[in-house]
């Protein structure tokens, strides 16, 4: 599957927010969403200047926004779109809920990784287990109850001390349990909208994909 190789921080930039693509770097004075607040490019300072963005750019933006962040490529985030909106309840939630429950995600959420890339990564090279089964599918849909753990062999990768040791690691959310010095993790309840902290207006994709 083809993947954004280029430099993550034009995505954020390109956004006109901060989308934490990196990790540490994210979270301090460096970053160049806070440097340089403007979209990249040639065009990039004269674009602010122009007249209000339609609703239709509006909705493409968020959905741009919410795509990145998880690191995904459209027809994956388009699967997973179909998926909610053919589940019971609210679709635009049932969207962030699906995002949230992938694999790379949790990873990332319990602090193995310092990002959803590296997440992405652990899951790839086989260091990730799912209640004792070793699984490199990094959109595997954990359930609650399941049991996140690095491999006996992966516990003390760098990138995994560097991730956990970090200062500005993000607090560990409500539904995830995590046992830092054995590195496993549990997915202790299916997260609702309000656990996830996501400033994203998931509507406007329905409306987006909607028309
Ligand atoms: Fe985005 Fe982080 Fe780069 Fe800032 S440092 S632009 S938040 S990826």
């Amino acid at each position: 599957m083809a993947r954004y190789t280029g430099p993550v921080c034009r995505r954020c930039r390109r956004e006109g927010q901060k989308l934490f693509l990196k990790g540490s770097k994210c979270y301090t004075e460096k970053c160049p969403v806070e440097r340089r607040q403007y979209p990249p490019g040639q065009h990039g300072p004269a674009s602010v200047r122009r007249r209000k963005q339609s609703d239709y750019a509006v909705q493409l933006r968020e959905k741009q926004k919410v795509k990145r962040i998880y690191g995904l490529q459209e027809k994956q985030f388009r699967n997973i779109f179909t998926y909610a909106a053919n589940r019971p309840g609210v679709t635009g939630e049932n969207l962030i809920v699906a995002l949230e429950s992938r694999l790379d995600n949790v990873v990332f959420r319990m602090g193995f990784a310092a990002n959803r890339r590296q997440a992405r990564q652990l899951v790839r090279h086989r260091h990730v287990a799912v209640n004792g089964q070793t699984v490199n599918v990094p959109s595997f849909r954990v359930s609650a109850g399941d049991e996140v753990a690095l491999r006996p062999k992966s516990r003390n990768l760098e990138a995994v001390e560097v991730s956990l040791g970090a200062r500005s690691r993000p607090p560990l959310l409500d539904w995830l349990a995590l046992d830092e010095e054995k590195r496993v993790g549990r997915v202790t309840r299916v997260p609702t909208r309000g656990d996830i902290p996501l400033a994203a207006q998931e509507q406007l994709i329905v409306e987006l994909y909607s028309k």
